[in-house]
């Protein structure tokens, strides 16, 4: 299980499931601040027992500044291989009040899907609001939860 959220500030580019999103402002962050695929990372690490995205990836480290967080999770999926698992299926739903998501989900799975070695259909990305409520509803930020399944890959 995963959990993050992010502070959207002016001045960023917006990435979100590894897709850039065309917005007026960005996820805060030492990395690209994409808070799904760090849900997804901290899921994947809590699967295997690690502990969690800070602990493995330092964001005090500057090897990790401005970094695409889809290197993260090839680095947090190298890991996972190297313990002989593979990960089933992932489900997910960012809380955005703004933009709308929706029409950017299949790009989020066509970048995703190849790095976890999964299908599109075994992958879910959910989008919804907050219903204008606490911070996520004012649009100060943006967030994640994600589950992840796992497996002894049965081909290592
Ligand atoms: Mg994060």
């Amino acid at each position: 299980m995963g959990y993050d959220i992010h502070r959207l500030e002016e001045g960023r580019k917006l990435f979100l499931g590894g897709a850039e999103i065309p917005f007026s402002r960005g996820l805060a962050g030492h990395s690209d601040g994409d808070c799904l695929i760090h849900a997804i990372i901290d899921a994947l690490l809590g699967a295997m027992g690690e502990m969690d995205i800070g602990q493995m990836f330092p964001d005090t480290d500057p090897q990790y500044k401005g970094i695409h967080s889809t290197a993260l999770l090839e680095r947090t999926m190298t890991e996972l291989r190297k313990k002989g698992m593979c990960v089933q299926h992932v489900d997910s739903v960012i809380i955005a009040e703004h933009p709308k998501l929706a029409p950017h989900i299949p790009t989020m799975k066509e970048v995703l899907c190849p790095l976890l070695g999964i299908e599109r259909e075994d992958l879910g990305i959910k989008a919804k609001t907050n219903e204008g409520l606490g911070a996520i509803g004012r649009g100060e930020a943006i967030a994640a939860l994600v589950q992840v399944l796992v497996a002894v890959d049965i081909r290592s």
